[in-house]
């Protein structure tokens, strides 16, 4: 590890450069970013001369031993530069567990079955050395920030993995930020005292260092909108942010986005409010889709698209190849200013049988996917934005690659913007100014 006090022409998203950023004929002009100490200092365009254009895709890529040379001062040659990656939706509770379970049945509701008779032989030992797994393979990707939802079945007894996730998150602080979400089932919350009791206690363990929200699974097949109203109550009662999984189906009668929607704005909800999945709004009419979506826009939810898991579990049947994605509207809500963010969600566990913690590899699945055009200078702040999912009780919400924030860089030595995500290995991974 040496320390950097700057790198110059790095080709930056054009959605973490200023409006009146310069460009260079067609292209966006490179920049050299000043460090001092373990924080960014200034970001300038760098000056023109033959080297600072940007990376075409048939250039060679950036030497290896130009890395591990220990100068203060890196030349980019016009490589890739995001800031510290984040991961905004995972299981790192259930993680690693599909290997002992073995063959399970397609979809997602086998799938819960699966994890619950799995959770048997969870011991503190079990789950810690399972997790620790999934945040080096996250942090060797580069990642900063994770969110983890960690599963939440009784009403009165704290989970083993809640308190093992947040000894972890404490330990893993100066590495990853690591925030939790309960995710609990909405009929635990249809009686209003014990929605409040689980309010309590999951703000109980709230932390700045290891934030905690209240969560929940909001399905067809559990949908009560009074036990909604509880959650969200509750939530408000105790300060919290909310991260629900909604609407994880292709049903086009599911409710549950729209009634997050209203209910926030009605209530004048003043957490931040994550909706992951809503997979179901895709199978809704236009019309039907777009009003809800310009409802989701005015009350400020942010929404968490997580392609791998989608296409792992969505339009499942044995023996038949699926037809639906069921990827939300994630064009339509951009467009709408609404925040969206991509995840891996569940990694080698009875939901999805792949996954690495590598928030690209959710964009390289994403992006074909979705029809993504502009992965790089547009998408891919859907896998950095942590002011997306910053608590709105926190001040800082501030972008990740601007003077005054922490000097961490993921640094791809091969990747040109038009075909990334593509060859976004090799990575150099600058955490705190230091290269690792
Ligand atoms: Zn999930």
């Amino acid at each position: 590890m040496h320390t950097l006090q700057k790198v110059t022409h790095s080709r930056l998203p054009l959605w973490a450069l200023p409006k009146d950023w310069p460009r260079q004929g067609s292209h966006i002009a490179l920049a050299d970013i000043e460090f001092k100490g373990a924080k960014i200092d200034r970001i300038t365009p760098s000056a023109l001369f033959e080297n600072s254009s940007p990376r075409s895709a048939s250039a060679p890529a950036l030497a290896p031993s130009l890395m591990q040379t220990h100068d203060t001062v890196l030349d980019l040659k016009g490589a890739l530069v995001l800031p510290g990656l984040m991961d905004a939706h995972t299981h790192i509770d259930k993680t690693l567990t599909l290997q002992r379970i073995g063959e399970v049945k397609p979809g997602l509701l086998n799938a819960i079955q699966a994890m619950m008779l799995d959770r048997a032989q969870w011991s503190p030992s079990d789950i810690r050395s399972r997790a620790t797994q999934a945040l080096q393979w996250a942090h060797a990707a580069g990642v900063c920030h994770l969110r983890t939802h960690c599963d939440w079945w009784e009403p009165t007894t704290t989970p083993l993995a809640w308190e093992v996730l947040k000894d972890l998150a404490t330990e893993w602080h100066s590495r990853i930020q690591v925030s939790r979400s309960a995710l609990i089932p909405l009929t635990l919350f249809k009686d209003l005292n014990t929605a409040l009791e689980l309010a309590k206690v999951v703000s109980q363990s709230n932390a700045p260092s290891h934030r905690a929200c209240l969560g929940g699974f909001i399905h067809t097949s559990n949908w009560d909108p009074q036990a909604l109203k509880h959650l969200f109550e509750a939530a408000q009662r105790f300060e919290l942010d909310v991260d629900l999984h909604v609407d994880e189906e292709l049903q086009p009668s599911a409710q549950g986005l729209q009634s997050i929607a209203t209910l926030v704005t009605e209530m004048r909800f003043l957490g931040r409010v994550v909706c992951g999945h809503t997979c179901a709004l895709a199978q809704k009419s236009d019309k039907e889709a777009l009003g809800i979506l310009d409802q989701v826009a005015q009350s400020g939810l942010t929404l968490v698209t997580l392609p791998v898991t989608n296409l792992w579990l969505q339009d499942a049947t044995p023996h038949r190849t699926p037809r639906l994605r069921g990827m939300t509207l994630i064009k339509e809500a951009r467009a709408r200013g609404i925040p969206v963010l991509m995840g891996s969600d569940n990694v080698q566990d009875p939901f999805c049988a792949m996954g690495s913690y590598d928030p690209l590899e959710a964009m390289i699945i994403g992006t074909p996917m979705g029809q993504l055009g502009q992965a790089f200078d547009h998408w891919s702040q859907s896998i950095c934005q942590t002011a997306w999912l910053q608590s709105k009780y926190e001040s800082d919400s501030a972008h990740a690659l601007q003077p005054g924030a922490q000097a961490n860089l993921v640094i791809f030595t091969q990747a040109n913007a038009t075909g990334f995500p593509s060859q976004t290995l090799p990575r150099v991974i600058v955490r705190d100014a230091l290269v690792l």
